[in-house]
């Protein structure tokens, strides 16, 4: 039997990549920022309609940090953030020295509940700060209650940091995840949907924020033949090395989109034909995901959870990660306040993420189907 590793997610390469990264190495431009870099953002500004401003940063972190920045986030400042995400969605406020509000998901989508976010919100309030922002995620690809959360967040005047590291593609109502809030960010880390190695991206719909955010980005270097600063400032530009292997990658985004999709369409077929497990799904027609990752969340009886079928998958040499363990459950930032119950972290208990790549073939999927129909029948 063919036993090689199938992995969580790894992406496709267009064959196009080499020659880009070539030429910066033939024309010297091996630094941050360069033609390559000035392509890339042209690239993603054209993929969203060259309605909004695009920053190309060395990573999805990053922008969310410069988007915080940019909103004036400051020390003591309260930021309200979904609790159900990677840590890179909070981390920046940290870095601000301000504080993370956590808020639990709903159901239907594992994203910010916005019910949840309005009473935190109005908590907030009453306690004397109002929060400074919001940064609401489309997890594993799937759009947030779109209307809901920015209807909350529009009622109190806070702007939305939209963490769209896992959804570039991802649609609601026709238009893409990244362009709903005051800031978008994207993620080309290497095991998002397309990849520069490390990378990420600031969306705005200002030409002046972006203009800001290459300053910060680039140490804050004033107008000055001297080294002259002002402000304090990031070494956060992407490199012309990395926009390289970008400009190869967004050949291959719409391919990889449909390919994550079929694999979401495999996975729907096993799983409409088992009762104990829910695939997430988008909430109606209005929403389309990319399908980064495809979760499921088990009811688990007797001996059949996810942690064992975690292990029958990984006895076939299948990789599968339990989904991301809500942030205010780690011991980092466990002592910051919290608003819900246990929605994220019945999500955490019962439910699990299953290969994905853009690369899976029809063999991975016939090796990956026998363990699963063998686990639950
Ligand atoms: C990957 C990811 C990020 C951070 O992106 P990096 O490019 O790895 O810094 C942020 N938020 C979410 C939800 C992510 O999955």
């Amino acid at each position: 039997m063919n036993n090689k590793r199938i992995y969580l997610s790894l992406s496709s390469q267009s064959g196009f990549e080499q020659e880009y990264v070539q030429k910066a190495l033939e024309t010297n431009w091996i630094t941050s920022g360069g033609p390559n870099v000035d392509d890339f953002e042209i690239k993603i500004e054209n993929y969203f309609n060259n309605e909004f401003f695009v920053t190309a940063l060395n990573s999805g972190t990053s922008a969310i940090h410069l988007a915080l920045i940019l909103l004036g986030v400051k020390s003591g400042d309260e930021v309200l953030c979904q609790s159900m995400t990677f840590s890179a969605s909070a981390n920046p406020i940290l870095y601000q020295g301000a504080v993370p509000i956590f808020v639990d998901s709903e159901s239907d989508t594992w994203n910010i509940c916005p019910s949840t976010l309005e009473i935190a919100i109005k908590d907030r309030i009453e306690k004397g700060k109002k929060p400074k922002a919001i940064i609401a995620v489309h997890l594993y690809g799937i759009p947030y209650k779109v209307d809901e959360v920015h209807a909350v967040a529009h009622k109190y005047e806070i702007p939305v940091i939209e963490d769209s590291a896992e959804a570039l593609g991802s649609t609601y109502k026709g238009e893409k995840c990244g362009n709903f809030g005051t800031f978008g960010i994207l993620s080309f880390n290497g095991n998002k949907i397309i990849t520069t190695s490390s990378g990420g991206a600031l969306i705005t719909n200002s030409r002046k924020l972006k203009e800001k955010a290459i300053f910060y980005s680039n140490q804050s270097k004033d107008i000055a033949i001297h080294y002259q600063h002002s402000e304090i400032g990031y070494n956060y530009r992407m490199s012309n090395i990395c926009a390289g292997i970008g400009l190869g990658q967004i050949k291959v985004l719409d391919d990889n989109i449909e390919a994550r999709r079929k694999n979401h369409f495999f996975y729907r077929e096993i799983f409409n034909e088992i009762e104990s497990v829910n695939l997430s799904e988008v909430l109606d027609e209005t929403y389309f995901s990319n399908f980064w990752l495809n979760t499921i969340f088990i009811k688990p009886s007797k001996n059949k959870n996810k942690e064992n079928l975690r292990l029958a998958l990984e006895n076939e040499n299948i990789e599968c990660r339990p989904v991301w363990k809500p942030m205010h459950l780690q011991p980092v930032f466990e002592k910051y306040p919290y608003y819900g119950g246990k929605i994220a972290e019945d999500l955490f208990d019962k439910g699990l993420c299953l290969p994905s790549g853009s690369n899976l073939t029809i063999e991975d999927k016939n090796r990956i189907r026998k363990v699963i129909e063998n686990f639950f029948n």
